[in-house]
């Protein structure tokens, strides 16, 4: 998007000025602050002497051997150790060894480039086995690949160094990375790459603070602790900004607080049209965090918890007390309005390295959300345990996200009932009437929102998947971003079909998609008959505010 700088008016120092996509508005100033990716990467290198390189190669084999021996020793756990003792058993296997140190010898590349190469081939020839354990060690030959090439580039474990509020900037950031942040010490997101529509730039909607994608490699990491200052309306970002650009960012952000005392009014006001239509306007949250956020907002009920975030926050699986305690709290603090939790919904995008899920060339179209949990049935028994057990402290419905049939609906509520079985048997309290909605995200499911609607309590409108699979424009591609018509027909039409399955059926229907927030949209809702839109916190005053002024 391009770089241009500009004169201070002190007449020294120089602003550099780079515009982005904005994301989310607002404004800040801070200090920059780059965060560094656990993840591995090299940059290709060619080498002179390919035996020399070899060397290198072998030695760093022999340290890492030796970490792992060294943490199998310490592992706590005899899974754990046994996981350790995997990984050093593939460091040895002589093939794996042999086509790194030919790749070496053929092609004149660095060692780590090589390990990357063929850790690539070996994750997809093990991602594409019969065999489901053997599948699953793709992930393996990644994670060992991720400690060899650590050792070989000298780089560093992931993180955002600090302890004051920062501007977070990045190359791009995973789901994973942003939830991992301690959120009070970010006053914006800035990234040099990454996707409008991707879950991090929610994750930073819900947060409510400015940010802007695509900034391009003028964001350079020597910026790394310079003042910055953020416009998140315009998509700017001010380098080293001089003091009108100071003054003029705080004046943004003194308006912007002058905006939310205005609609401070509307939280406590019901969400009717003039013509006193009411239409419920919820929260979606993506941790217990974020209630706050909702419960300040006015949130008339929560229409999406993505329950995918408790899995990728902590670095480990959470178990089903820590959830059902989780869920509890979630509850409590709803206070008897409803509360949508969807089961988890991993894959794709959103993965968390204790999974070990395995490579798959198009995730998105790949093993997500309740297809993660058929092939993994036990993570979502767990999580239906944690739901029950949770559910007599509030208003819970569950909702189940990427359906593409109604045998999967079906599927999902048999094993709904024997979780029901399970705690009856062990006398542990727990609602019967919970309502199961299906979340309405393929275009398969909005053209079976009939029959759907004969298997669901209620439909949510997952907008964000069903442009991505209606208009085949990967959402965190940035490249066919051109692609992602919110507005296209097709969508239109799917939405269309859909909430007419839902009326005539007699179940309500929700959107709970970005596009639930868009002002322009939200007549065509309401004339649908749609009776919830569930956004992200800092947008349900001002989406409310919106639907008092409808006729
Ligand atoms: C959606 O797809 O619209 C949705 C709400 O779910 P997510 O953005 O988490 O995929
Ligand atoms: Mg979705």
């Amino acid at each position: 998007m391009g770089a241009i700088a500009r004169c201070g008016t002190e007449g020294g120092n120089l602003v550099l000025i780079l515009h982005g996509h904005a994301v989310c508005g607002g404004a800040a100033v801070g200090r920059l602050r780059f965060y560094r990716h656990g993840r591995v990467s090299a940059q290709l290198r060619h080498v002179e002497d390919a035996g020399q390189e070899i060397e290198r190669l072998r030695h760093a084999l022999s340290r890492a051997e030796q970490e792992l021996e060294d943490l199998a020793e310490n592992a706590e756990e005899q899974e754990a150790a046994e996981i350790m003792e995997l990984h050093r058993m593939m460091l040895a296997d002589e093939d794996f060894r042999a086509a790194m140190e030919g790749r070496i010898r053929e092609k004149g590349i660095a060692a780590e480039n090589a390990v990357l190469e063929v850790s690539a081939e070996f994750e997809s020839l093990f991602s594409t086995m019969d065999d489901e354990y053997m599948r699953a060690r793709s992930a393996d030959v990644r994670d060992v690949s991720a400690r060899l090439v650590r050792i070989l580039t000298g780089a560093v474990a992931g993180g955002l160094d600090t302890s004051v509020p920062v501007i977070v900037a990045a190359d791009d950031l995973a789901p994973s990375e942003t939830v991992q942040m301690d959120k009070s010490r970010i006053l914006a997101f800035v990234t040099m790459f990454g996707s409008p529509n991707s879950h991090t730039a929610i994750l930073s909607g819900i947060l409510g603070v400015p940010a802007i994608v695509q900034l391009g490699t003028d964001l350079l990491p020597e910026f790394d602790g310079k003042l910055a200052a953020v416009d998140g309306d315009s998509g700017t970002l001010y380098i080293d900004p001089d003091e009108e650009t100071v003054a003029m960012i705080r004046q943004k952000q003194e308006d912007s607080q002058r905006i939310r005392q205005e609609l401070e009014n509307f939280r406590t006001k019901e969400s009717q049209t003039g013509s006193g239509i009411s239409v419920r306007v919820c929260a979606n949250i993506s941790t217990p965090e974020d209630l706050r956020a909702a419960v300040e907002n006015g949130a008339e009920g929560i229409g999406l918890f993505r329950s995918e975030f408790l899995y990728m926050e902590s670095g480990q699986r959470p178990d089903e007390d820590r959830q059902a305690m989780i869920y509890r709290r979630v509850l409590k603090e709803m206070g008897g309005r409803r509360t949508v939790v969807r089961t988890i919904d991993l894959g794709a995008d959103k993965g968390a390295e204790w999974l070990k899920l395995p490579h798959e060339e198009n995730p998105a179209l790949g093993c997500r959300g309740i297809r993660l949990c058929f092939s993994r049935p036990e993570l979502l028994h767990e999580q239906l345990r944690a739901l029950y057990r949770a559910s007599p402290s509030g208003d819970l419905a569950i909702l189940f996200p990427m359906v593409t049939s109604c045998g999967e609906v079906k599927r999902l509520r048999e094993m709904a009932r024997q979780v029901r079985e399970e705690l009856r048997m062990e006398e542990i309290p727990f609602r019967e009437d919970v309502p199961l909605g299906v979340m309405i995200e393929t275009p398969a499911a909005a053209l079976i929102s009939r029959d759907l609607a004969r298997e669901a309590d209620f439909f949510s409108i997952g907008t964000n998947d069903l442009i991505q699979y209606t208009l085949a424009a990967d959402r965190q591609n940035p490249h066919v971003e051109q692609y992602w018509d919110p507005y296209h027909p097709a969508v239109r039409e799917l939405i269309r079909i859909t909430a007419q399955a839902a009326r005539e059926a007699g179940i309500p229907a929700a959107v709970c998609g970005e596009l639930a927030a868009d002002p322009k949209l939200t007549e065509y809702f309401i004339s649908l008959g749609i009776h919830e839109l569930s956004v992200s916190p800092p947008q349900i005053l001002p989406l409310r505010r919106h639907i008092c002024s409808l006729p």
